[in-house]
């Protein structure tokens, strides 16, 4: 199949990991088309097809604009995803991540594309009773931001078990970090909160200390456990799932990780060792809707797609987002 002459429309594109899959369906030669409402993506980080700058809450312009591109894929990605703000304010995550999600599927489905690759988080598993956490593990989470995406996740189950023409991928995300090797895109929100980006910006003098989340979690050195992927990794994860459902492929439900976990303080040391600045750390009360591991079993998405992680070491995730801080500030003289 001539995969490269198909049309994908790509919602938060110019966002961090969709930025990341656009450059990579782009140097593949996909036609896209990126709907942003740039509320934390960036223009410049859109290095493939034109970029219509719009809500989801606009389904008008959504049906407007898949009339008009009239696209093979939909692979969706605008969303809000801080857990701890999702605690605080669960309604701008239900809105956003679930009503939107709700007007991007109507469209859809009013104008006949039949494809969807969704953004899902491994935050849907909640507190999981095992980890590795395998696919089919209770749906618990334990915040509004997962159950915002456990919601979406259900709408499409439902409407494909109710309409056999359409098929989807839903990827759940373990923690994504690092940046294009080239050095072109990357992480660039205003005020980030995830740890590796925090603690390679603590690093450069942007913080005056990283604040550790609890140290007191039932785990070896009493911090989080998380499974940190990197996002060129996750971005050939969504190139195999749109190649997938291109050639026919059927509705799956799949993590994306690694299936290895690091402590917050395995973290810590190795942005340190990376950094070369031994930055200061500061023991805080755990985060509210934190669970204390999550890691992947990522044998399902390996067996689906033959999925092949390349930068699977978390040196060089570290190192790829330290990089990257270096080179953005740079460019735009911080
Ligand atoms: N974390 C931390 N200090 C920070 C940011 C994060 O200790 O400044 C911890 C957080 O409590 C969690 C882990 O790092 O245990 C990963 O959090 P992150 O926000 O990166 O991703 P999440 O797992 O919430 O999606």
């Amino acid at each position: 199949m001539d995969y490269e002459k198909k049309r994908i429309f790509v919602t938060g594109g110019a966002g961090y990991i969709g930025s990341h899959v656009v450059k990579m369906l782009g140097d593949q030669g996909y036609e896209l088309l990126i709907y942003d409402n740039l509320s934390t993506g960036n223009p410049w980080a859109v290095l493939y097809g034109d970029l219509v700058v719009n809500d989801l809450n606009d389904k008008e312009k959504i049906i407007q604009t898949l009339q008009n591109f009239k696209p093979h894929a939909i692979i969706h990605f605008a969303a809000f995803i801080e857990v701890a703000e999702s605690v605080g304010n669960p309604l701008k995550y239900f809105r956003n991540n679930t009503a939107n999600a709700l007007n991007l599927l109507e469209a859809a489905r009013l104008c006949g594309v039949d494809k969807f690759i969704f953004s899902s988080t491994a935050a849907v598993y909640g507190i999981p009773a095992e980890n590795p956490v395998a696919e089919d593990a209770p749906l618990k989470p334990i915040n509004p931001y997962g159950a915002s995406k456990a919601m979406t996740e259900k709408f499409l189950e439902d409407l494909a078990f109710g309409d056999d023409s359409f098929k989807y991928v839903s990827l759940r995300y373990f923690n994504v970090a690092s940046a294009d090797p080239e050095g072109k895109i990357g992480q660039a929100y205003r005020n980030p909160t995830h740890l590796i980006t925090r603690a390679v910006k603590t690093a450069l003098g942007d913080y005056p200390q990283l604040q550790v989340f609890g140290t007191d979690y039932d785990t070896p050195d009493g911090t989080c456990i998380r499974d940190y992927i990197h996002v060129v990794d996750l971005a050939s994860a969504h190139l195999e799932a749109l190649k997938y459902l291109l050639a026919g492929g059927n509705n799956q439900v799949l993590n994306c990780g690694y299936g290895k976990g690091f402590s917050v303080k395995e973290v810590v040391d190795t942005v340190k060792e990376v950094s070369g600045i031994d930055f200061k750390t500061a023991d805080a009360p755990r985060r509210e809707g934190d669970p204390p591991a999550l890691i992947a079993d990522n044998r399902k998405i390996v067996e689906t797609f033959g999925w092949k992680p390349a930068h699977d070491d978390l040196f060089e995730i570290v190192k790829g987002a330290y990089e990257w801080e270096k080179t953005f500030r740079e460019r735009f003289r911080e």
